[in-house]
């Protein structure tokens, strides 16, 4: 099911992206794109994944410019790992309320009150806080990340959620940061009970970034990426699925011959599920950045060697 929205291609959807590949070729870019993007801009992908497997490609892509549909901690990090290309992010908007939940300030002062803590960051945080951090992890990683740190007590932020998914895996300490995502924190336990009532045969698969109450009630607390490899592996015909509309769009497409709801109890409710910075991005951003080459990322030098070691820790880590 692909979304067409007039804003993004007046002349047609097919048209656009016709328009999309010529200029990626005269351009020499690449474009990286994220699950939670709508699904017309993942039709002009050349990689579409969850952050972790978008950062390792950013990585080795050969490209001279790196489009980044995605929000900007992502296209930071892109150009944190590959500092040569031109990262764009087509809309400079594109922030991350998660991200925004803690400022180096914040970060400072909880290091202060824990000296032999370590500090592991969700991907999800801008330049100057991974600059901070011992080590950045993502949602299918954390744990691992968190179990390789030489320390006791481990700080974990901005996501308090994904920190107590991790705590109670580990004997670790683990300190959290008390954000959230509001897109995640939609869903409720109630409404997770309510509807599975209505779908009572569905297999219940939510993201750790989503309330712990939530996680516990769900079959499944899985990253995107584990969400779309083991939807591929189960039998199950019917989910409910507790994360970002994006990836219910694209598991959608994958299985047309199974149904996925968000975790509400209206199945019409998908819009209430949509992060307002993953679909700012259209097919015309895409075109207006491959025509202008606008925004291109940079990172201060303040930050950059610092972020970059504890983005490297992660991939090392990951390996
Ligand atoms: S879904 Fe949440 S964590 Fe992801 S970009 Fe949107 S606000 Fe940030």
């Amino acid at each position: 099911m692909i979304q067409t929205t007039d804003r993004s291609a007046p002349e047609g959807i097919d048209a656009a992206i016709a328009r999309v590949t010529a200029l990626k070729r005269e351009r020499d870019a690449f474009l990286l794109c994220h699950n939670y993007q709508a699904q017309e801009v993942k039709r002009v992908a050349d990689a579409i994944g969850d952050s972790f497997q978008l950062s390792a490609r950013a990585r080795t892509v050969p490209a001279k410019w790196i489009v980044f549909c995605g929000v900007r901690f992502m296209a930071e990090t892109a150009k944190l790992l590959n500092p040569s290309k031109r990262v764009i992010l087509p809309e400079s908007k594109a922030g991350c309320d998660l991200a925004d939940s803690i400022g180096p300030e914040g970060l400072r002062a909880l290091k202060t009150q824990h000296p032999r803590a370590r500090v592991v960051m969700y991907i999800n945080s801008n330049v100057e806080v991974k600059a901070l951090s011992d080590a950045i992890c993502t949602s299918s990683n954390a744990l691992k990340v968190v179990e390789a740190m030489d320390s006791e007590e481990v700080i974990f932020g901005p996501d308090r959620n994904l920190a107590a998914h991790v705590a109670k895996q580990t004997s670790k300490r683990v300190i959290p940061w008390a954000g959230s995502c509001p897109i995640h924190e939609v869903f409720t336990l109630p409404m997770l009970q309510r509807a599975r009532k209505n779908v009572p045969d569905a297999c219940v698969i939510v993201h750790p970034e989503c309330p712990s109450d939530v996680q516990e009630e769900a079959d499944e607390v899985l990253s995107t990426s584990q969400m779309i490899e083991t939807v591929g592996r189960m039998k199950a015909r019917r989910f409910l699925i507790g994360t970002e509309i994006g990836l219910i769009e694209q598991l959608r497409e994958l299985h047309p011959d199974r149904e996925f709801w968000p975790v509400y109890e209206h199945k019409s409710c998908d819009e209430a599920c949509a992060c307002p910075h993953m679909k700012i991005t259209g097919l015309h951003s895409v075109l207006r950045a491959l025509d202008t080459g606008k925004e291109a990322i940079t990172i201060p030098e303040a930050h950059r060697a610092g972020a970059l070691r504890a983005v490297e820790r992660m991939l090392e880590i990951g390996k």
